[in-house]
């Protein structure tokens, strides 16, 4: 039976959530949905490209007074917003819950991921932002600094999945660098997005500086790049192309986060029962729809029963629930359109051959998409899922012959997001890590030592993306580099009366000196 709707999740919080989203004429409304009972919860505007343009004009004006303020003030809000998220934990978890049917703790996670993130670029604002001091052009006579100065308004366009975590931990480098942001939610999550917009302004972000426009993906996202200074898209491939092609024709910056296969080994002398609590939250965790699951488990040969044995046992031993509490490991897939994606995929495999070891059935019990988490052997490259992104509760097992076989197998297909390595011999997984084509790798975890590790790059190569989120490279990207030469001495041109050949000489006397100097410092 469906969960009774939370107070912070009925109908008037969240008509009057909706009401924050502002719009230029009266617009038709978007119902969004609760996978718990597939019933609508509440409806928000459908903007139109105009309120887009609005919303971009708002926050560029309330940008210039933002970026103006001391940068210790821009801090406090961010310090605020930690402790408020935190203290006001209920509802957010609640909101994210009856959009997208997710469990609670999988709602925490992303929860303390932002809090997290607010505290991560808080603590290195000033570090990352301040001007540096480079080598100058001549020595001695030049002094350069780079000062990073924000870009203008960055849009952020995120997806239902990860409802709080996608909405606002790019948002967040993003305004603490003194821009402005739009952020323009999916269709499914737009109420989880206000309260968290909602709760900024609470803790002291000006109004205007980041609005939520509503509505769908395909009628806003060209006018959100056509505003943006900078764009942040996390979602599927191929929309990332679409975002990319309109970057690309306003010369506008973008970072893109999108899909993956990702791969899990585990190898000849790894601890099997690790391994296999950690696939289980690799592959299951949030319904197996997290962009850094793992949807390929590459097995060492001579660990393959043991690992199968306690890897189906793990996938058992999950309860699959709809509750506003912490009582379910996984809660429900989050659309229809999710679980038939699933449903398709493995009812392709099981008809090409391929054993269902555990799951492979819906659980209307739980909810009309919930899907139980599912192990499958005797995958081969014809069946959908060998190559497709399933982003549902489903693994694949294979065998593999060696470290080698596994990293190689590891490396097909165009996606490279993240992966993971299982072994006692932690040297030996590191030298497979570095040979694996992905962004990041998590050793004897299954993502969140990487994705947690905030002060390190986050991101995709191949189809999963260009640019990275997390670190100093999460924040830079939304500053414009500018560097500025202070010469001494009379500008770098041949002083009357010095021949032209001495001139060259003491240029290459500079290249010689600075050469010399230079190498001394190299590491
Ligand atoms: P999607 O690409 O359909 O939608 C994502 C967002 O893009 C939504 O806000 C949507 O409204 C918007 N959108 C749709 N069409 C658009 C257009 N033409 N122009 C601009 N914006 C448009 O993604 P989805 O299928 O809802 O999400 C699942 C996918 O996202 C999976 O492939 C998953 O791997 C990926 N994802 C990646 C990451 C990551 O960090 N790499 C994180 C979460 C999800």
């Amino acid at each position: 039976m469906a969960p009774s709707v939370p107070p912070s999740a009925r109908r008037s919080r969240l008509d009057a959530l909706a009401s924050r989203v502002e719009t230029t004429g009266d617009r038709p409304t978007l119902a969004v949905e609760s996978p718990y009972d597939a019933r609508t919860l509440g409806s928000v505007p459908a903007c139109a490209p105009d309120d887009v343009e609005s919303a971009f004009a708002r926050a560029r004006e309330a940008k210039a007074e933002w970026a103006d303020r001391p940068l210790g003030d821009r801090i406090a809000v961010f310090d605020r917003f930690h402790d408020r998220l935190l203290d006001e934990k209920a509802d957010v978890l609640d909101l994210a819950q009856a959009e997208t049917g997710k469990s609670r703790l999988d709602a925490h996670e992303e929860l303390v991921d932002v809090a997290d993130t607010a505290r991560y670029y808080a603590n290195h604002a000033a570090e990352y932002l301040a001007s540096r001091r480079r080598s100058g052009a001549v020595l001695l006579l030049t002094r350069t600094v780079e000062h990073r100065h924000p870009v203008g308004v960055v849009g952020v366009i995120s997806p239902w999945n990860y409802p709080i975590t996608l909405a606002v931990s790019d948002a967040i480098p993003a305004l603490l660098a003194g821009n402005a942001a739009v952020l323009k939610p999916d269709e499914a999550t737009p109420f989880t997005a206000l309260r968290l917009a909602e709760l900024l302004v609470e803790s002291g972000l000006p109004a205007d500086l980041l609005p939520v426009v509503t509505g769908r993906g395909p009628e806003l996202g060209e006018t959100v790049v056509a505003e943006s200074d900078h764009v942040c898209f996390t979602g599927s491939t191929e929309v990332g192309r679409t975002v990319a092609e309109n970057a690309g024709r306003h010369l506008t910056g973008c970072s893109l986060e999108l899909g993956g296969k990702n791969p899990l080994l585990v190898l000849a002398d790894a601890d099997v029962d690790a391994a296999a609590r950690g696939a289980a939250r690799g592959c299951f965790a949030n319904a197996g729809q997290l962009c850094i699951s793992a949807e390929r488990v590459y097995v060492d040969s001579s660990v393959r029963e043991a690992f199968l044995d306690a890897f189906v046992r793990e996938a058992r031993r999950l309860s699959l629930g709809a509750s506003y509490d912490y009582d379910a490991d996984i809660g429900s897939l989050a659309s229809e359109a999710q679980l038939e994606k699933v449903q398709s995929h493995v009812e392709d495999a099981r008809e090409k051959g391929a054993t269902v070891l555990t799951g492979g059935r819906r659980r209307p019990d739980v909810g009309p998409y919930a899907y139980e988490p599912t192990v499958l052997t005797g995958v081969t490259p014809e069946m959908t899922l060998s190559g497709e992104e399933t982003f549902g509760p489903v693994a694949a097992v294979y065998e593999a012959s060696g470290i080698a076989d596994a990293v190689e197998r590891a490396n097909e297909g165009p996606y490279g997001l993240t992966a993971s390595v299982w072994s006692a011999d932690t040297a030996r997984a590191e030298q497979a890590a570095a040979r694996i084509e992905a962004g990041s790798v998590s050793i004897n975890d299954a993502y969140a030592a990487a994705w947690a590790s905030l002060d390190a790059p986050m991101g995709g190569t191949g189809d999963s993306g260009l640019g990275r989120r997390h670190g100093e490279e999460g924040m830079v990207r939304f500053t414009e580099a500018q560097t500025v030469a202070t010469q001494r001495g009379g500008p770098i041109v041949r002083p009357e009366g010095v021949p032209r050949r001495l001139w060259a000489g003491l240029m290459e006397a500079n290249a010689r000196v600075l050469k010399w100097l230079t190498s001394l410092t190299r590491r």
